[in-house]
């Protein structure tokens, strides 16, 4: 596959991914030439956003695939799938910003580029939904990652990645973890050389103490509020009392996707495999739209829905590149070896994950 540095890219969408993925091209890849973002919301055409015009699709569609499209959504998949049937072509005419990143920067510079890596912090949570994607109805042995933990992982990461565009702190709740905002403070104090952006996800209903807000404050931690407004209870009172508390110590806040059970996932039992025939694996891989590494206890995964069944179950059954050990020193090979997971090309074909893992991460509408 080849990423031309001379092409031409439109960004689709003008969201809060959009806006990461610009400032991070600006810095770390001035030369790339992204000419507007491409957004459905007819509120958003017709203006600028980040010094970049808005335009719909049927203004950018002939331009395309001349200029080339990077999808820059937290769940690209519906995006995805429309170019598809559209006829346009993934990796070629198309990109998400999680397959793009790791390639063009390792193909142009021969660095190590994550795009959004996930750090763990617990798996227990206020919430009790079914289909939970951090599988915690199967937990068999809760964790709370200390402190010692956080930063033996921050630290192995940064052994290797040369940058990382976002890190996204994440549970089950992730204010549980009381940690969490000193993890911030350390990163933000040690590597924010490394790193643009980084958040952590949070179901909206715990509030911080005034002492944990002024670490997130000054770690520059965004909040990324699942919006549960519609399904839990304490969720409508609680959610606005927390972005009015990220208001007043300056932290940046924004709601995430709606959680009303009309878009889920279905992650499959962790402990049954669904899925034998290595032809339908590859079908259910290429199908999935990768969306994130993740980082914890010294390993790094290509899909965080393998990693968090390993934390939930306790089962790994890795094959070579499904995994990466952070413990390992920093050499050609490695570097290597960890591109190719970051850029979701494993040996096999698919993760050992995906033969449990029903649905694929890809939304369905629940009935
Ligand atoms: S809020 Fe998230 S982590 Fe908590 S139970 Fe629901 S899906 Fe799981
Ligand atoms: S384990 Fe699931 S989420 Fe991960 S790559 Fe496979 S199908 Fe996708």
């Amino acid at each position: 596959m080849k990423i031309m540095q001379n092409n031409e890219y439109y960004i689709w969408a003008a969201g809060t991914y959009g806006r990461r993925l610009i400032n991070f091209i600006r810095d770390n890849a001035p030369a790339l030439k992204i000419t507007a973002f491409i957004d459905n919301d007819t509120k958003k055409q017709g203006t600028t956003y980040q010094n970049l015009p808005v335009i719909s699709w049927a203004e950018a569609k002939p331009n395309v695939p001349r200029t080339k499209i990077i999808i820059s959504l937290s769940l690209p998949t519906q995006v995805r799938d429309f170019l598809l049937n559209d006829g346009y072509k993934e990796n070629i005419d198309f990109y998400s910003e999680f397959t793009f990143l790791p390639r063009f920067f390792w193909t142009t510079e021969k660095r190590i580029v994550t795009p959004n890596v996930l750090i763990f912090t617990n798996n227990s949570c206020v919430c009790s939904c079914d289909g939970c994607y951090a599988y915690i109805p199967y937990v068999k042995k809760p964790f709370v990652s200390s402190m010692e933990s956080f930063k033996n992982t921050a630290d192995l990461m940064f052994k290797h990645f040369d940058k990382c565009l976002n890190i996204n702190i994440v549970g089950g709740e992730t204010l549980l973890n009381k940690n969490v905002a000193d993890l911030c403070v350390y990163l933000r104090t040690n590597y924010a050389h490394k790193f643009a952006t980084m958040n952590i996800a949070t179901s909206g209903l715990l509030i911080p103490s005034d002492d944990e807000m002024r670490k997130f404050a000054f770690a520059k931690t965004e909040f990324s509020i699942s919006d549960y407004t519609k399904t839990v209870k304490n969720a409508a009172t609680n959610l606005p009392l927390l972005i009015e508390k990220c208001q007043n110590f300056g932290v940046h806040c924004y709601r995430d996707r709606q959680c009303d059970r009309e878009v889920w996932f279905d992650l499959g039992n962790p402990y049954k495999i669904s899925i034998t025939d290595p032809e339908e694996l590859k079908r259910r891989f290429n199908k999935c739209f990768k969306t994130v590494t993740s980082c914890f206890d010294g390993k790094l995964f290509g899909c965080f829905m393998q990693h968090w069944r390993w934390l939930a179950t306790g089962i790994s059954e890795p094959h070579g590149d499904d995994s990466f050990d952070l413990n390992q020193e920093v050499t050609e090979e490695s570097r290597e070896a960890l591109f190719k997971i970051l850029s979701y090309q494993p040996e096999l074909g698919y993760h050992t994950g995906c033969a449990h893992c029903n649905g694929t991460f890809t939304p369905y509408l629940n009935s």
